[in-house]
């Protein structure tokens, strides 16, 4: 098990920690700031700086092999820390905190966009949620406009955690189909807007909601009959 210190803290930029497993290219260290992918949100990337100075580019973050555990996929090339050795770490934070703004957005958005979400992506200069709704209903204009006057609400957001009971006593809390909250480790972490939203969800955001600024809506797409894609982008 890796110690996900950006659950409790999306804000942490550096820390210490200790190597624990090296597999070929993928180091596992005892806590973490990097964010492995999952949820529609990118790994991590960043730096692990060794002992003797050297400083070790990390390329992306993955779940490990064990439940609970993050690989860190060290860049071609770099030397590989070894098993006990004490790194400090240091995320691509400008890229980080883009998809901290941009994935708020989306929880934003998705209630401008009363419909059910049967997909989303998260990239550091855009992000798109799929909708299973009549393309006709989905105006770009509209969406930003209801977006943005949510987004000037300028509310904090707050961590939740609920037990896999209260979920399944609350089914309509999961409104994106095709990402389903992790079960069987008997909690479940929700992300509250408070009068915005609330849902399952274990990827980083920011600490108030006016910190993404704005919205714009770059295009809607049909991707498929249950796939109306909404792209958007930060504005500043
Ligand atoms: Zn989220």
């Amino acid at each position: 098990m890796t110690e996900l210190l950006f659950r409790d803290d999306a804000y942490l930029k550096t820390a210490t920690a200790r190597v624990v497993a090296v597999r070929d290219d993928k180091v596992e260290l005892d806590r973490t700031i990097f964010y492995p992918l999952g949820g529609g949100q990118p790994g991590d990337t960043g730096f692990l700086t060794r002992g003797n100075g050297d400083r070790v580019a990390i390329a992306d973050t993955r779940k490990g092999e064990t439940p609970g555990s993050v690989a860190h996929v060290i860049a071609t090339g770099s030397a590989l820390p070894e098993v006990g050795e004490a790194v400090s770490l240091e995320i691509d934070w400008e890229r980080r905190y883009a998809l901290m703004r941009l994935h708020t957005a989306l929880h934003v958005m998705s209630c401008v966009v009363i419909a059910p979400v049967t997909g989303g992506n998260i990239a550091p200069d855009k992000a798109r949620l799929d909708f299973d709704i009549d393309i006709t209903l989905l105006d770009a204009e509209k969406i930003a406009l209801g977006t943005n006057e949510l987004i000037a609400r300028g509310v904090a957001t707050e961590t939740v955690w609920i037990t896999d009971e209260e979920l399944d006593a609350r089914p309509e809390l999961v409104k994106t189909m095709s990402v389903q909250p992790p079960r069987g480790a008997g909690r479940i972490r929700l992300l509250r807007i408070p009068d915005i939203d609330l849902q399952p969800c274990g990827g980083t955001h920011v600490a108030n909601i006016a910190e993404i600024g704005g919205i714009q809506v770059l295009r809607i797409r049909n991707e498929g009959k249950r796939n109306k894609r909404v792209e958007i982008s930060l504005t500043g």
